[in-house]
């Protein structure tokens, strides 16, 4: 049974406050604040320039890859991490879109997450006027997957709701009809198991800032299935993932397998602090992640949706259809969550009216979403919400 006091006393969480928001940025790891100071102080101090051997710096990435593939149902050697998601989703689109040059068709669900669409139509503006990015409502994705469509890009669970998609069974339609998928794992990543090889995915992309808590600004991660490892297109064709960058060939050859989807000079000490934050999940087993991440989701929806009339559930009800977050949407959202925040609770607000709360088993625990509920059943019984502060947006939101 995987220890969740433990990984709770793993995390600098302030005091006096209920952190909802691990599906945003994920919590400082008390491990990694030594670690990135370290790699600083010692690695970048005093080794300078010769870091790039001595400290393993060079490897960085492919070995941090390995680590994140145990969380994704993948082995080592099949994801890297670098650059960010937006780029990465450019990348795994490319390749996958080459794959199939004959078909020009990229289906996607209007609950994606905007940047993965952007990229998308940049790239098909760049490839010509053939290429269509299809939107479609996330319940009819199955029935769109047709001959017609070279790739799905889909994200797995939605960033406003936590609706999700069968990976396993829309992969499965997909390759019946000669589709190529790729699977945004931006809010599946540390949040539920995922079994990209079981699932028989053929690209895969996600962040490390929110459930893995690799700290603002983590690098992406990509996963190519290896029967496309080795002749997946690099788009984005920079020099470390060349096959010899030393070699400082005139020409581009990519690297094998998955070393092509590096681009250019890894952020090492933002991979220090995820390394650092991956230790945690060491042990900690996913099948007692999702359970718990159940538990706590169920008992924040039944408190919150009794307390509050006002709210209406934006999640699925069934916790199978769901990632590990839970959303409601209510008129004054924005307001509420500033009023929530005021409060000590820390959600998150998302266009048009979702209030939004990340049910995050590492260092959540029952207590935790009880008091959550209080604050929340007060902040909307008491219309505490309801002052011109908590209205202005701020940037960010
Ligand atoms: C969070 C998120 C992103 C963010 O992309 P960045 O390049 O890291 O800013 C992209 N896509 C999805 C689906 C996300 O949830």
């Amino acid at each position: 049974m995987t220890d969740f006091a433990a990984t709770r006393a793993a995390f600098h969480l302030p005091e006096g406050m209920i952190y909802l928001d691990g599906n945003s940025l994920g919590p400082l790891p008390k491990a990694a604040a030594a670690r990135v100071a370290r790699t600083v102080s010692e690695e970048w101090g005093d080794h300078l320039i010769t870091g790039w051997n001595t400290c393993g710096w060079m490897d960085a990435p492919a070995r941090v890859g390995d680590r994140i593939a145990r969380l994704i149902g993948a082995e080592p050697g099949q994801v890297v991490v670098g650059d960010t998601l937006s780029i990465k989703v450019y990348q795994a689109l490319a390749a996958a879109l080459d794959l199939t040059p004959e078909r020009r068709v990229i289906l996607s669900d209007r609950g994606n997450f905007p940047s993965d669409l952007y990229m998308a139509e940049g790239l098909i503006k760049l490839l010509g006027p053939n290429y269509e990015l299809r939107l479609v409502e996330p319940e009819e994705v199955a029935a769109a997957i047709t001959e017609e469509i070279a790739v799905t890009m889909l994200t797995e669970v939605d960033y406003r709701t936590g609706r999700k998609h069968d990976m396993a069974d829309l992969t499965r339609r997909a390759h019946e009809a000669g589709v190529v998928t790729v699977w945004d794992l931006a809010h599946s990543a540390g949040a539920l198991p995922v079994d990209l090889t079981g699932a028989g995915a053929d690209f895969a992309v996600g962040c490390s800032y929110k459930f893995l808590n690799g700290g603002p600004g983590a690098p992406a991660f990509i996963y190519v299935a290896p029967r496309h490892a080795s002749n997946a297109l690099p788009a984005l064709s920079g020099w470390l993932g060349h096959d010899s960058p030393f070699a400082f060939d005139l020409d581009y050859r990519a690297g094998a397998g998955i070393a092509r989807m590096r681009v250019g000079t890894p952020p090492i000490v933002q991979i220090a602090a995820l390394d650092a934050a991956l230790d945690v999940w060491d042990d900690v087993d996913m099948t007692d992640l999702r359970e718990r991440s159940i538990a706590l989701s169920e008992r924040f929806i039944a408190g919150a949706l009794d307390a509050c009339p006002d709210l209406s559930l934006a999640s699925p009800r069934d916790p199978d259809a769901r990632g590990s977050q839970v959303s409601f949407r209510f008129e004054n959202g924005y307001a509420a969550i500033q009023a929530l925040i005021a409060e000590g609770v820390i959600g998150d607000f998302r266009a048009p009216d979702i209030m939004r709360f990340g049910i995050t088993p590492l260092y959540l625990n029952e207590a935790d979403i009880d008091r959550a509920v209080e604050i929340l059943a007060r902040v909307m019984g008491d219309r505490l919400w309801d002052r011109p502060e908590f209205k202005a947006r701020k940037a960010v939101t």
